[in-house]
C-alpha cells in the first residue's frame, strides 16, 4: 500500500549522507507516483509534490536532522496539512437539541455510522435521539431500530407512509419535549446523485436547519467517493465527511483527496462494522500512519511490554553504579530488536532521540548484527572491562566478527559515549530536569 511505498521511497533516503537535489528530486517522483497508486486525485498530487520541493530545497536544513529525516518530515507536515491540519470536531449547539443530518449514497454506510455516532456521543454523556428518515430502502427503519436496542437509545419514527421532511421536523419537537439534546437523522441514499435525492436532502436542511450535515463516503471507492463529496458539497452545502471502511483495503486515495478537493474536513473515520467503530480523525496521526512511524502511543506501549520492567530497574542501578557492560549493551540491543523498526522506535521513545542523535549511534538492524557479531567475539573479561581490549584484542575480535578493526574501534567508542550520556541523563533526573526516563 501508500505506506510500504512511501517507506522504501525514504529507506533509499536514509542511506545516504547528503542529499543531492537529485536525490530529493528523484524520491519525489516516486512519492508522486505512489500517491496517484493510492488513488489520489492527479491535481491534489501534483500540487502536493511541488509543495514538498519548495520547502526542501529552499530551506536551511535543521542541524538536528539529516537530510532525509528533514525530507521526511516536511512530508509530514504536509501530509497533515493536505488532510486539514487539525481535529475537527462537530460543532455542538448552545441551545439543544444539536441537529446532525447524515446524508450520502446507498450502501455508504449511513444508517451504521448513524449508530456510531450515538454511541460516541452517548459516551461523553450526550442524550442522543435517532431519527429514521429513510423511507424507501425496505427494512432501513428496522436496522435502525435494531441499533437503537443495541445502544438503549431512543429512535424517532413515523414509518415509511410519512414525508421525511415532516419527520425530520416532528423528530426535533419530540427531542425537545425529552430532553434529548442532539438529533441524528439517517436520511436515505440512492445508488447514483440523482434529483430527487438532491430536492430531498435540501427540503429538510431548509427545514429543519441542521447544525451539520455530515456526508457519509464509503472510503473503498477512492476517487468516486471524492467526486461525490465535491458534487454534495457545491449542491447542498456539506460541514464535514465521515468517511467509512477504512479498516478494508481501502488505499487512502480519499483520506488524502476529500479535504484538498472539496475544502470540507473528515471529521470521523469508520474503522469497522462493530458500534464502537467511530473514530475521530486526527491528520497528524493518519500522516503519521502513512509514513509509518506509527502511533507514537502505541509505541510506547509497545515498548513497554517487551522492555521488562525488572531489567530496566536493574539496568538503571548498573547505570547508577557504573556497571553498565557490553554485556548489558547487547541485553538492551536486543530488547530494542524485539520492537521493530528500530530508528523509528528510537526516535520515538522519550529520550532515546536524543540519544541517538548525540552519539551517531545509528541503529539500523544491518548495524545491529554487526554490533552484535562484534561483542559475541569478546571474552566475557573484555566485555565486563573494556579497557583492556589492546590492538591485538581488536584484530581478533574485528576477524572473529567479519567486521573490520575501524568497525571494533567504533562500537568501543559509543559505547564509551553512551555509557557517559547514561550517567549525565540521570543526574539530569535527580537533580529534576526533563531528560530521560527508563521505561
Ligand atoms: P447506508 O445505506 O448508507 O445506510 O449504509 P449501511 O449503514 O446500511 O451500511 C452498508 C454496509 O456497510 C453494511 O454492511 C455495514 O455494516 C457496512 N459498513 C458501514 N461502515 C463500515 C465500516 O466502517 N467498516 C466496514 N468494514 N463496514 C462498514
Ligand atoms: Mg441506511
Amino acid at each position: 500500500g501508500l505506506a510500504d511505498k512511501l517507506q522504501q521511497t525514504f529507506k533509499k533516503l536514509r542511506g545516504r549522507g547528503k542529499l543531492t537535489e537529485s536525490d530529493v528530486s528523484e524520491a519525489l517522483r516516486e512519492v508522486r507516483m505512489a500517491l496517484l497508486e493510492a488513488d489520489v486525485n492527479f491535481k491534489v498530487a501534483k500540487d502536493f509534490v511541488a509543495r514538498v520541493k519548495e520547502r526542501a530545497v529552499g530551506q536551511e536544513v535543521i542541524a538536528s536532522l539529516t537530510p532525509a529525516q528533514h525530507v521526511i518530515k516536511i512530508v509530514y507536515e504536509e501530509l497533515t496539512q493536505l488532510m486539514g491540519g487539525t481535529q475537527s470536531r462537530i460543532t455542538i449547539s448552545s441551545r439543544p437539541p444539536t441537529v446532525v443530518m447524515l446524508v450520502g449514497l446507498q450502501g455508504a454506510g449511513k444508517t451504521t455510522t448513524a449508530g456510531k455516532l450515538a454511541h460516541l456521543l452517548k459516551k461523553q454523556n450526550k442524550r442522543p435521539l435517532l431519527v429514521a428518515a429513510d423511507i424507501y430502502r425496505p427494512a432501513a427503519i428496522k436496522q435502525l431500530q435494531v441499533l437503537g436496542e443495541k445502544l438503549e437509545l431512543p429512535v424517532f419514527t413515523l414509518g415509511d407512509k410519512e414525508n421525511p421532511v415532516r419527520i425530520a421536523q416532528k423528530a426535533i419537537e419530540y427531542a425537545l419535549s425529552h430532553a434529548r439534546d442532539i438529533v441524528i437523522i439517517d436520511t436515505a441514499g440512492r445508488l447514483h446523485i440523482n434529483e430527487q435525492l438532491m430536492d430531498e436532502l435540501k427540503a429538510i436542511k431548509n427545514t429543519v436547519k441542521p447544525h451539520e450535515i455530515l456526508l457519509v463516503v464509503d472510503a473503498m471507492t477512492g476517487q468516486d467517493a471524492v467526486t461525490v463529496a465535491e458534487t454534495f458539497n457545491e449542491q447542498l452545502g456539506i460541514d464535514g465527511v465521515i468517511l467509512t471502511k477504512l479498516d478494508g483495503d481501502a488505499r487512502g486515495g480519499a483520506a488524502l483527496s476529500v479535504r484538498a478537493v472539496t475544502g470540507r474536513p473528515i471529521k470521523y473515520v469508520g474503522m469497522g462494522e462493530k458500534l464502537d467503530a467511530l473514530e475521530p480523525f486526527y491528520p497528524d496521526r493518519m500522516a503519521s500512519r502513512i509514513l509509518g512511524m506509527g502511533d507514537v502511543l502505541s509505541l510506547i506501549e509497545k515498548a513497554e511490554e517487551a522492555i521488562n520492567l525488572e531489567q530496566a530497574r536493574e539496568m538503571e542501578k548498573k547505570i547508577r553504579k557504573e556497571e553498565f557492560t557490553l554485556d548489558d549493551f547487547l541485553d538492551q540491543l536486543q530488547q530494542l530488536k524485539k520492537l521493530g523498526p528500530l530508528d523509528q522506535l528510537l526516535s520515538m521513545l522519550p529520550g532515546m532521540g536524543n540519544l541517538k542523535k548525540l552519539h551517531g549511534l545509528e541503529l539500523d538492524e544491518k548495524e545491529i548484527k554487526h554490533v552484535e557479531a562484534i561483542i559475541r567475539s569478546m571474552t566475557k573479561k573484555e566485555r565486563r572491562d573494556p579497557s583492556i581490549i589492546n590492538g591485538s584484542r581488536r584484530k581478533r575480535i574485528a576477524m572473529g566478527s567479519g567486521t573490520k578493526v575501524q568497525d571494533v574501534n567504533r562500537l568501543l567508542k559509543q559505547f564509551a559515549e553512551a555509557k557517559k550520556m547514561m550517567k549525565r541523563l540521570q543526574e539530569m533526573q535527580k537533580t529534576g530536569k526533563k531528560g530521560f526516563k527508563l521505561p
